[in-house]
């Protein structure tokens, strides 16, 4: 029990020690006994890298299970990235969540956890919130930068961005804009969340890390094209860092902001949806983006998504079908 948190230690053991020069392959190991294996555990793959004394980034992919380009980049770095190359450390997770990775499914099949809505988590709670607790106690506080990669999973699909936040401390908030800027995806965002609340990012900003995350596709998978983005930001977010040496390979960057809840639009009602507008489209206010057809008979007008502000279309809805509640789509603010 630490005297201080009134927490137990965490049960998660990792087989790397985080203070040893050199490349270290191994595992988070979780125990979990179950009935298919009584003492086992969940290993959660990660690799460290230290070289002397410098800044720590931690590299994360796979927070939900089926975005895929974090994991695509980071399981490539952890294979190449060599002790030599870096100056300080690099700790890499490619899928923090590795349950819920290796299903394929954006939460855990074991506790249907979203691990990025399990923060700060809890040592004596589901597999989710052990996992949640692990990173915001231990590997949390180990980081400088912290880099989690999104895309928008199986059901949305977003224009290739990388992101931080709004906050209240406006010199972490410029840290961390510049390395969205040097990240360079082919856009960089200013984050509304609309529920923050048990995030990953806002653990990290709390801390007062650096935290920059991105949205580089979605619909359940990577393109060559947003596996590239995702390799060349890690390259570039540790030149920026001083990990590696080098110049950050410029790339133009298109800044968007996300000004209000008018940017998020939500079905009311399922059916058939049709998107008058593709991910990069201007759309004006008032214009129809969207239409959302009853399926159940003929003969019934769509009920129409109207567009509350000018902007560009930022993210979509992936399945050809919606149900009430369902994300339709998010505009954003060229800045
Ligand atoms: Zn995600």
């Amino acid at each position: 029990m630490n005297v201080q948190t009134g927490l137990r230690p965490s049960p998660i053991v990792a087989t790397v020690d985080f203070y040893t020069d050199g490349v270290q392959h191994g595992f988070l190991r979780l125990p979990f006994s179950r009935d298919d294996s009584a003492w086992g555990s969940v290993m959660i793959p990660l690799t460290v890298v230290n070289n002397g004394v410098g800044p720590t980034a931690l590299l994360t992919g796979g927070n939900h299970g089926d975005e895929y380009e974090g994991p695509i980049a980071l399981y490539e770095l952890a294979r190449t990235l060599k002790a030599e190359d870096i100056t300080g450390r690099v700790i890499i997770v490619p899928a923090m969540n590795y349950p819920a990775f290796a299903a394929g499914t954006r939460t855990s099949p074991i506790d249907k956890g979203n691990l990025n809505r399990s923060f700060p988590g809890r040592p004596d709670g589901t597999v989710t919130e052990k996992i949640a607790d692990y990173f915001q106690r231990e590997l949390l506080p180990l980081a400088d930068i912290v880099l989690d990669f999104h895309s928008g999973g199986r059901t949305l699909d977003f224009l290739p961005f990388c992101a931080a936040h709004i906050l209240p401390d406006k010199m972490q908030e410029a840290k961390s804009f510049e390395f969205v800027e040097a990240f360079g995806a082919p856009y960089s965002m200013k984050m509304l969340e609309i529920d923050s609340v048990g995030m990953y990012d806002t653990a990290a900003e709390d801390m007062g890390k650096t935290f920059i995350t991105t949205e580089l596709g979605g619909a359940g998978t990577a393109t060559a094209k947003s596996a590239a983005i995702a390799k060349r930001g890690i390259n570039n977010l540790l030149k920026a860092a001083g990990i590696l040496e080098g110049e950050v390979e410029a790339n133009k960057t298109q800044w968007l902001d996300m000004p209000g809840n008018d940017c998020f639009y939500f079905a009311d009602d399922g059916g058939l949806i049709e998107l008058l507008v593709d991910l990069g489209d201007q759309v004006q206010q008032g214009m129809v983006i969207a239409r959302v057809s009853p399926i159940a008979r003929t003969g019934i007008e769509p009920i129409e998504v109207r567009a509350k502000m000018d902007g560009i279309l930022t993210a979509r809805h992936v399945p050809g079908l919606v149900k009430p509640g369902d994300c339709v789509c998010v505009l954003s603010v060229p800045v």
